[in-house]
């Protein structure tokens, strides 16, 4: 697709929590997001690795490897990489608190321990409530 060979390494990286893809401007490695995978599909997963692949091929050639650049832009839509990766949809919450004194709840992924959590808003308890 780009005419050129890729010479060093793409990995995923589950530390990437917002971005799609980063690539590394010292060692010229690509990380992806496997979110960009598992929450989307295979078609999205390639539209991501190209967009890096853009910036990757632009900064060995000696171009301007920006987004803003039009080098960029024109590779980007010549090769079908996306502008954006797609937002990531946040996993569903699992337990629900209500404070008991002002009624606020909070959306949590884990459980916590009603003897240390105070609410932020008033000082009150919280209790765990039924979704
Ligand atoms: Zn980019
Ligand atoms: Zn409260």
């Amino acid at each position: 697709m780009f005419k050129q060979p890729f010479k060093h390494q793409i990995f995923f990286n589950r530390r990437l929590k917002t971005t799609g893809g980063r690539y590394h401007l010292n060692d010229h490695h690509i990380d992806i997001n496997p979110l960009m995978y598992e929450c989307f599909d295979l078609a999205n997963l390639k539209a991501v690795v190209v967009h890096e692949l853009c910036h990757y091929h632009l900064h060995l050639m000696g171009r301007d490897y920006h987004h803003r650049s039009s080098d960029f832009r024109h590779l980007l839509a010549l090769t079908g990489g996306q502008r954006y990766a797609p937002a990531i949809p946040n996993r569903e919450a699992k337990y629900r608190y209500q404070c008991q004194t002002c009624g606020v709840i909070v959306n949590r992924q884990r459980r916590f321990n009603l003897q240390l959590y105070v609410c932020r808003q008033c000082g009150g308890r919280f209790k765990l409530i039924p979704k």
